[in-house]
């Protein structure tokens, strides 16, 4: 996970500080729920916003009219994937904290995304359950999968019937910290994380790459 003061900062790593002063454009609102996340115990959730940027253009990149964020926190993810949408696209946001979700809504709503969003607050696997009971399989472009670890494999499969050929699936913290290198077998978290990237990587139901930015991020394409 990266942890730093601001959570867009080098880390004392002088080309990652480098990278982030030529790279970041960070739209103003999301530089203020990042400033307000921060004031938050649990920042170490969020996510790296260098690394949301490069997912919100890959939502651009495959012109995303729909997507899904399972495991919402304070937002920021959510609103620069929405704030790539067009102006008729939607984001399902999941996540089960009114407290954590209610940091978010003011700032989708003065970035003017807020009608995008359609948030649901109940565990993530109902949500996934009640859009394919609706019809829903093949309709999404984009899914970031970041909630709890043990049901990663499940949020996989599910998000993979939800998405449409050529669709994105992308998943954080595979590398846990480096935990993954030697999973302690009563270590759940680990063991679910170091099972799926195994699993995936001969997963002939898509293409893959594993990154290293952040906590490592797999981007999945659906073939
Ligand atoms: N994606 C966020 C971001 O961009 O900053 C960070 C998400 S944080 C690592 C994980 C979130 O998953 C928390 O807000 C937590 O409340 C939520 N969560 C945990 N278990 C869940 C479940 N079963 N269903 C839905 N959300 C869950
Ligand atoms: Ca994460």
């Amino acid at each position: 996970m990266s942890i730093s003061k601001s959570h867009c900062e080098g880390k004392e790593n002088p080309l990652m500080q480098y990278v982030l002063n030529h790279s970041m454009r960070e739209h103003p609102v999301l530089t203020k729920l990042r400033l307000r996340t921060m004031e938050d115990s649990m920042n170490g959730m969020m996510v790296a916003c260098e690394q949301s940027q490069f997912m919100a253009n890959l939502a651009r990149l495959i012109k995303a009219k729909k997507a899904l964020e399972i495991g919402v926190y304070t937002g920021y993810n959510t609103l620069n994937i929405a704030l790539a949408l067009p102006d008729d696209g939607v984001m399902v946001a999941c996540d089960i904290s009114e407290t954590y979700t209610n940091i978010a809504k003011p700032f989708w709503k003065e970035a003017e995304v807020e009608n995008k969003i359609d948030l649901r607050i109940q565990p993530a696997l109902k949500t996934l359950d009640d859009l394919l009971a609706a019809g829903q399989a093949e309709t999404f472009d984009f899914v970031f999968i970041d909630a709890d670890k043990v049901n990663y494999d499940s949020y996989f499969e599910k998000s993979l019937q939800l998405m449409r050929k050529g669709g994105i699936i992308t998943i954080d913290n595979v590398l846990w910290g480096g935990k993954v290198l030697n999973p302690s077998p009563d270590d759940a978290d680990t063991v679910a994380i170091d099972k799926l990237n195994k699993k995936l990587h001969k997963d002939t139901r898509i293409s893959l790459s594993m990154l290293t930015v952040g906590d490592g991020l797999t981007v999945a394409v659906k073939l």
